[in-house]
């Protein structure tokens, strides 16, 4: 196969040039890596559910009209996605207080939050990511306060969505990252989810037992990650050959 060009490459991810102008290829690694990397591992297969679970969410987003980047799975381990300009911020939405809101602001882990809170984070490994506000977004220009407001629209979008999702097969979406990027149309830009939307970069806890099936199994010793993700992937029916039959209703009294 021709060599094709590397683009940029990230900690759980490598993008290569596209087939067309304007697309990119996503490869998904299986390295795994936490606290700015000063954690990492390669965990086998993780590449692989990540590839499936991303393509079923953004699939799924992209068919109720909320805009994606993600165009199609082309393997096991790479999907096909427009070219776009990532927005320099990490849009975190929560549901349930766990992890940094947890430490930063002393609310006890699994709290209820009293809405949706949607948080932004500078896209800055230097400095550890750290949280904004929408003045600092605005006053360095890092986007507008129409993109501010149309990444809040987005970010709250997916959060009802994939807590629907997550809900139907007994997980509780307690947050998310999302990344979101500007795709240029003539004069116009819009704004779409970019990136992956996989346990990765979510928190999901089981309804029923409160086990944890998300990276914080890595992050916390907790066991197999890629357990953990076989698990999700299993439930939503993405696995075929060990998935849950959707097809067969059966009555519960
Ligand atoms: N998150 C992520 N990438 C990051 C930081 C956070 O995907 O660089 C996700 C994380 O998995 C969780 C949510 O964003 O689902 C909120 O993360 P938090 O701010 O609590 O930080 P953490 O405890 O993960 O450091």
């Amino acid at each position: 196969m021709a060599r094709r060009k590397k683009i940029y490459e990230g900690k759980a991810k490598i993008l290569y040039e596209g087939p067309e102008p304007g697309t990119l290829v996503q490869y998904f690694k299986d390295d795994a890596t936490a606290f700015n990397a000063e954690k990492r591992d390669v965990i086998d297969g993780k590449g692989v559910l990540n590839n499936r679970l991303s393509e079923f969410f953004m699939t799924g987003l992209n068919t109720i009209g909320v805009p994606t980047h993600f165009i199609r799975r082309l393997n096991m381990r790479e999907q096909l996605v427009r070219a776009v300009e990532i927005i320099p911020l990490e849009v975190v939405v929560r549901n349930v207080a766990a992890g940094s809101i947890s430490k930063r602001l002393g609310i006890e882990e699994g709290t209820p939050m009293p809405r949706p809170i949607v948080e932004f984070y500078f896209k800055d490994d230097d400095l550890g990511d750290p949280i904004v506000s929408e003045e600092h977004i605005i006053a360095f220009q890092w986007a507008t306060q129409q993109d501010l407001d149309d990444m809040i629209a987005l970010a709250l979008r997916v959060n009802d969505f994939m807590s629907g999702c997550m809900l139907s097969v007994g997980i509780q979406l307690v947050d998310f990252k999302i990344e979101v990027g500007r795709i240029f149309e003539g004069d116009y830009q819009r704004l779409v989810v970019a990136d992956e939307i996989s346990p990765d970069s979510c928190r999901l806890w089981d309804v029923k037992t409160g086990q944890k099936l998300d990276k914080d199994v890595f992050r916390r010793d907790l066991g197999n990650l890629a357990d953990a993700y076989t698990e999700v992937a299993r439930r939503l029916g993405v696995l075929p050959q060990t998935a849950t039959p959707m097809t067969k209703p059966t009555l519960i009294n």
